[in-house]
């Protein structure tokens, strides 16, 4: 009987094989945000739509990269689809603390509230995600996981920016 690892395993395997959301978005109104992480060379585009609520109504990738970063993005995708921003920022932060057991406080971004141990949100279901949690006993290659989401995160702060300015 295939264990837990294998299962998480393949989950991550199949968003490699098969990424969800693959593609590009028509900008404007679409918002295009690049990522890249250095330490593995991984590149991810993420393009979003967001309406006036703030509704994330459609979200693509594009890029490459290592099997993490890509699968990572690919289940981000998935995840956060017609989700508000609110609650999109609400699971990237779980997300974030899921992935910050070895890096708290060094990526400076924000995001958990550096400095202070961010617990893990029992209320927030991760679902597919929890097949990434893995990827923290290997600390390199957290970078590449947590890629995709903070280019996310970057293409609703340019999005609000946006609105602001109408
Ligand atoms: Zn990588």
């Amino acid at each position: 009987m295939p264990g837990l690892e294998d299962l998480y395993r393949e989950i991550i395997l199949d968003h490699y094989r098969n990424p969800r959301n693959r593609g590009e978005l028509p900008t404007p109104p679409a918002h295009r945000v690049e990522g890249f992480n250095p330490l593995c060379g991984d590149e991810i585009v993420v393009y979003v739509d967001v309406d006036d609520e703030g509704r994330l109504t459609d979200l693509k990738i594009g890029g490459q990269g290592c099997s993490i970063s890509q699968s990572s993005a690919s289940m981000m995708t998935a995840a956060v689809k017609g989700r508000t921003e609110a609650e999109t920022r609400e699971l990237i932060r779980a997300f974030k603390a899921m992935m910050s057991i070895h890096e708290r406080g060094l990526d400076g971004d924000g995001i958990d509230g550096d400095g202070g141990p961010v617990a893990p949100d029992p209320s927030v279901d991760m679902g597919e995600l929890e097949a990434l949690r893995g990827v923290v006993k290997f600390p390199v290659r957290i970078k590449c996981a947590t890629l995709s989401w903070n280019t996310l995160v970057q293409a609703f702060d340019e999005a609000s920016l946006e609105r602001s300015r109408e």
